[in-house]
């Protein structure tokens, strides 16, 4: 049985009109790009033919509307505009400040936020800049109040190095890598794990939920001066009333970075206490995952702390992408519509008829299913690593990561599990029954697909995948494919 798609489009007005005329748009801008480079204007077409063929179902992966990837591509994307809006330190920045002003407006209505940033190129820029507005709050001011200077550049070289020490000398709490936190929160690899001492929490061994008693106890012992809720590959939802609890009692800033659920969020799929922005001090998004818009980040503050992400320029950053910003305004406006809060709980919805349609399959997941947007598939029941899940499903056309599972015996890098998301084939409109199908695919893979032995031992990344699978499942793809067509009507 095939089921009513639940969403038809990412475009604010689908219609044979709309879609004739982005085609001409894209035809003709795709004649400019040949004329000067022919390999890249072949490669453009490329990724869109691979994107409508394949099943993507990357959890942090969307398809943005014709109209924000339009917007990005005009001479905005030429403008210098460092400082924020209405004090720049270059001229002719007025059409700038309309879009910067618009895209914040739009993001301080959508998600109910005193403030909002629209400057961030990406999600590790959002966090940086929420990382430093905190430190400037809560240790540089008050630092130079009590060394009676107003600003940094009076401080005399010694008193300067000991305000350098303690900026540099913070704590930071925040979701272990393993349980589904990111590189961002404050792991050495990244640069936040250089600038704060960090501790992680983690899950119940038992439930894989995320334990608050133990979060709490854990802030007591660690007092971290931020204390960060957000998530990469957790399954669930967070009480975010709870972290707030927590973060007060220790006297701990709390940043949410809602990269991954931002969609859920502006959909009202994620309401109350599941709502990050009324609790926290400061939330932190990227703006190209569930809330498909275009790739770049966002930052939301409360009035104590927006004077410092305002000044992301120049603390953290050079110049925005203006471009991106004003695809940005489109894109969060298009969030505003009604028809975003469909689009929003048909993706929760979807999760779980995936998340159910491996459970009949003997599928094991993680926390043993889903109440947000993505699922972890451990596959070492399988009998593979993630590596070789993620490059058998690919032969097949069906596009995931490999992922770690708590305290995964296979690292960071070969994994046991693989992360699935809905966001993108919800845009397509797949419904409950296609998610069931797409288990159903992805179980045959694995169940078809066989480790092999390296010459010199064991391989974690080699696999056979039986003869006629990538076959047989590219064409039970192809048909959902054929019947919820990405961007439909667009012709090149
Ligand atoms: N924060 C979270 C929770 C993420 O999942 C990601 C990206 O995967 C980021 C931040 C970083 O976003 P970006 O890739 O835009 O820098």
């Amino acid at each position: 049985m095939t089921a009513e798609p639940t969403v038809t489009a990412a475009t604010p007005a689908p219609g044979a009109d709309y879609a004739a005329t982005a085609s001409a748009a894209y035809r003709s801008a795709l004649q400019v790009i040949e004329s000067v480079e022919p390999r890249v204007a072949a490669a453009t077409r490329k990724e869109l033919a691979d994107q409508r063929d394949s099943l993507k179902l990357i959890a942090s992966e969307n398809y943005a509307s014709p109209a924000v990837l339009l917007t990005m591509g005009t001479w905005f994307s030429d403008k210098y505009a460092e400082g924020t809006v209405g004090h720049r330190f270059y001229a002719a920045c007025q059409n700038v400040d309309t879009v910067e002003s618009l895209a914040a407006e739009h993001a301080r209505e959508l998600f109910g936020a005193p403030y909002a940033y629209a400057q961030p190129h990406s999600g590790i820029d959002a966090n940086l800049v929420a990382y430093w507005a905190i430190l400037a709050t809560r240790v540089e001011a008050p630092g130079l109040a009590e060394l009676g200077a107003k600003h940094v550049n009076d401080l005399s070289e010694q008193d300067w190095e000991t305000l350098r020490g303690k900026l540099g000398n913070q704590r930071l709490m925040g979701m272990s890598l393993d349980t589904g936190g990111h590189l961002t929160h404050g792991f050495r690899p990244n640069i936040s794990g250089k600038m704060f001492h960090q501790r992680s929490y983690g899950t119940d061994p038992e439930t894989g939920l995320l334990d608050y008693a133990a979060i709490a106890a854990a802030a007591r012992e660690f007092k971290p001066l931020v204390l960060v809720a957000g998530y990469s590959a957790y399954p669930r939802r967070v009480n975010f009333a709870k972290m707030r609890e927590i973060a007060d009692e220790v006297g701990a800033t709390l940043m949410v970075d809602m990269a991954h659920f931002a969609g859920l969020v502006a959909g009202k799929v994620f309401t109350g206490e599941e709502d990050p922005v009324p609790y926290a001090h400061v939330t932190t998004t990227t703006t190209h995952k569930s809330l498909r818009g275009p790739r770049g980040g966002l930052v939301l503050a409360t009035k104590e702390y927006s004077d410092a992400v305002d000044k992301g320029c120049p603390m953290v950053l050079g110049g925005p992408l203006s471009h991106v910003m004003a695809a940005k305004a489109v894109a969060l406006a298009e969030a505003r519509q009604p028809e975003f809060q469909s689009y929003a709980q048909a993706v929760a919805d979807n999760a779980k008829a995936l998340a159910d349609g491996f459970l009949k399959r003997g599928g094991r997941l993680v926390t043993g299913g889903t109440d947000n947007h993505l699922v972890l598939l451990d596959v070492t029941s399988f009998g593979l690593t993630g590596r070789q899940a993620e490059s058998a499903l690919l032969d097949a056309g069906i596009v995931t990561n490999r992922n770690a599972i708590p305290a995964d015996p296979n690292g960071a890098w070969y994994t046991s599990g693989i992360r699935l998301g809905t966001p993108a084939l919800t845009t397509r409109g797949f419904g409950a029954d296609e998610f069931d199908r797409v288990a159903e695919l992805v179980v045959e893979v694995l169940t078809n697909t066989q480790p092999t032995a390296a010459s010199s031992g064991p391989s974690k990344a080699k696999y056979t995948l039986a003869d006629g699978t990538a076959e047989r499942v590219h064409a039970g793809a192809a048909e959902m494919l054929a019947a919820n067509p990405l961007y439909p009507g667009l012709t090149l």
